[in-house]
């Protein structure tokens, strides 16, 4: 069996307070919380994962496969990107065998909402071994000020 590991990192910034955003995080909108901006709809998790598993399969990275210069990544549902990216690994013969995440985030709480998260996680990656952690910035740095979210994603993948 060949085993593989790749680290992912992702941040997007807060939208202004007044956006209609939403906040999507794992596939999971959540509601009564202010969204975060990017090209796509900035699931920072999702990108962080797929980073992560391109890393692992020497794929590259998410931004090289999904260009924001191409309109057609405009509010693009990053699940679907993590699918595709799930199964470019199969096509070179890589299941994900477990994924470690850091959610970093003052706000919101994100603890009421890890399980969704972790569903969606679960079938879009075809392994249980999805593991979620969310961390506060104790007022330190960006994601201390709620400027933004920063995900770490490390994950293992397995022939
Ligand atoms: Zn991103």
């Amino acid at each position: 069996m060949n085993m593989r590991v790749g680290l992912g990192y992702d941040i997007h910034p807060f939208a202004t307070a007044d956006s209609d955003r939403p906040l999507v995080l794992a596939g999971l909108t959540i509601a009564n919380a202010v969204g975060l901006v990017g090209h796509s709809d900035a699931d920072a998790v999702a990108h962080a994962v797929a980073d992560a598993i391109l890393g692992a399969a020497g794929l590259g990275d998410l931004g090289t496969l999904f260009p924001a210069s191409d309109s057609h990544y405009r509010d693009a549902d990053s699940m679907v990107m993590l699918r595709e990216v799930v199964a470019l690994a199969a096509a070179d013969g890589w299941v994900v065998g477990n994924i470690d995440v850091v959610i970093n985030a003052e706000v919101p709480r994100l603890a009421p909402h890890i399980e969704a998260m972790k569903s969606n996680l679960v079938a879009a990656l075809r392994c249980d071994a999805v593991n979620l952690k969310p961390k506060r910035g104790e007022g330190l740095g960006a994601v201390g000020r709620s400027e933004g979210i920063a995900v770490q994603a490390v994950v293992m993948l397995t022939t």
